[in-house]
């Protein structure tokens, strides 16, 4: 089967019954549900793109087992150019939806693809384990599946530092092994796009590790969205049902974050990819490079968020008028280097990058995560710095239909500037503030902070790759001998 159309997509959505819960009710199509509706649309307007006669060739490459167009975010890069086709799509994907879906499709795509080039990985105990990721890779190749991921499990108390306070009651863990598959129970966060995925993958974060008395919660699997027992619990929708004009992002880019609750879910044993074994499940993202492709693809998705930013900041400046003056161009200076320290990591990532011992090239793993730990603290400020240019015109932000009531020539009169008209700088504002104030726009705050994990567990992911030796050895040398 090829790439896959929007409607293909959204058609795959309705055609698996699964269950989603939202708001106290039970959500019976997601593609028609008012509050992830739109979020849907957006996905499926993703794939439509791979159909488009002008980029079928930029999203889209020949899969060597089917000879079909298959997604080229599943594409497994072997040279540098292969890297930078991939991360073009990536571009593409992640400028169509102004960097503000974090969690499109081609993040776990990337995953699968290193892990099934490192098959050999997961084979080393379990031979079997091997050939279900390579399966499973070309499956959801052909298929051209959408996966969300958990990672994380809920906890009952954080009295223990870090992540694996697990305990059992709430925590991901195996309860027994049958002839069909393993059987598992507990409650996993957080899987964006959870409602609108075909498949959940469900494995470990790299940063904290399992010891070996968390055998049982050492897991990696995926399976489809309405296996019995899965239940997704969803947040309320920051999609309010209000137009583009009122809210331009939250009408559009929903991608909804969910609890998992597994109910004696039976996952059969094709699609196990790791069991029990911690040091494999620990090692996994950093041996196979999953977690070097995966900053690859966050960083396209931080290139254009800091983009679009940038762009909203230059027109609310123009729109105001003070573009020229020494505050406003500070500020703006300040979101031109973090766009362009993006763009140099990401270039960094790709120029450095080598082949790795399964022959796939590899962005240089350095410059890749610093793109995460940049953009923890990146992103809140580029939103503050949107606060700061804004002030009041944040709030003078009249809805849509202000503009056709009685009062409509006041607010024609008084909010134009001499840049713009009244209408198009509300809808600029509408915008502005959308990012930086409201419910949206502060989710995508949270998100940047902690989708790549808390910041502590990211700057001792950064200590742990920095080649701190030949610094250390420098000012050494430059001290001289020991007296
Ligand atoms: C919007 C959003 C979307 C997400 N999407 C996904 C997803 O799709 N899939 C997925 O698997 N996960 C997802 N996550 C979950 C994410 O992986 C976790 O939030 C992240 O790993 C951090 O874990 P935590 O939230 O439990 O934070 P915690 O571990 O509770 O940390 C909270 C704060 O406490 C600090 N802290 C922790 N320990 C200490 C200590 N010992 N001393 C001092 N300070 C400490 C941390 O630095 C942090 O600032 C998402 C999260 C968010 C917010």
């Amino acid at each position: 089967m090829p790439a896959r159309t929007g409607r293909e997509y959204l058609g795959g959505l309705q055609a698996q019954e699964r269950e989603v819960w939202l708001r106290g009710e039970r959500v019976k199509d997601v593609t028609a549900h008012p509050g992830l509706a739109n979020g849907a649309r957006a996905i499926a307007s993703l794939y439509d793109m791979q159909h488009d006669p002008a980029l079928r060739d930029e999203m889209t490459y020949v899969s060597p087992t089917s000879g079909d167009c298959v997604g080229l975010s599943f594409l497994i890069p072997r040279t540098r150019q292969e890297l930078e086709r991939r991360r073009t799509m990536m571009l593409r994907w992640a400028r169509s939806t102004c960097g503000m879906v974090g969690r499109s499709p081609d993040f776990m795509n990337v995953t699968f693809a290193a892990w099934a080039a490192a098959a050999e990985y997961f084979a080393q105990n379990r031979p079997e384990f091997g050939e279900n990721v390579r399966r499973y890779y070309e499956h959801i190749r052909e298929h051209d599946l959408t996966l969300t991921h958990s990672l994380i499990n809920l906890q009952r108390s954080r009295t223990v530092s870090g992540m694996f306070n697990l305990e059992e009651g709430t925590a991901l863990r195996v309860m027994r092994e049958t002839d069909a598959g393993i059987v598992v129970r507990g409650a996993r966060v957080l899987a964006t796009l959870g409602p609108l995925a075909d498949e959940i993958a469900v494995y470990s974060p790299r940063l904290p590790q399992l010891t070996e008395r968390h055998s049982p919660f050492a897991i990696n699997f995926a399976i489809p969205c309405g296996t019995p027992g899965l239940k997704f619990l969803c947040r309320e929708s920051f999609d309010l049902g209000r137009s583009r004009f009122d809210h331009p992002l939250g009408s559009r880019f929903e991608e909804m974050d969910s609890i998992v609750f597994f109910d004696d879910v039976l996952v059969p044993w094709e699609r196990v990819f790791l069991l029990g074994d911690v040091d494999l499940v620990n090692r996994t993202a950093t041996t196979t490079h999953s977690s070097a492709h995966t900053a690859h693809q966050g960083a396209a998705k931080n290139i254009a968020k800091c983009e679009f930013v940038l762009g909203v900041a230059l027109l609310m400046t123009e729109t105001l008028g003070n573009a020229h003056l020494p505050h406003s161009e500070e500020r703006l200076a300040e979101l031109m280097l973090y766009t362009e320290l993006m763009k140099a990591c990401m270039r960094a990532a790709e120029a450095d990058a080598q082949p790795d011992a399964w022959g796939v090239m590899c962005p240089a793993p350095l410059p890749a995560e610093i793109t995460r730990n940049l953009f923890m603290t990146a992103y809140p400020r580029m939103v503050e710095i949107l606060q700061l240019l804004g002030s009041s015109s944040l709030m003078i932000i009249p809805s849509e239909t202000d503009f056709q009531s009685p009062l409509a020539p006041e607010i024609e009169q008084y909010l134009a500037t001499d840049a713009a008209a009244a209408r198009d700088r509300v809808k600029l504002f509408r915008l502005a503030w959308e990012i930086a104030g409201s419910a949206f726009g502060s989710r995508q705050v949270i998100y940047e902070r902690f989708f790549a994990s808390d910041p502590l567990a990211r700057a001792r992911a950064l200590n742990a790759i920095y080649p701190k030796g030949e610094l250390m050895e420098r000012v050494r040398e430059f001290l001289g001998p020991s007296a």
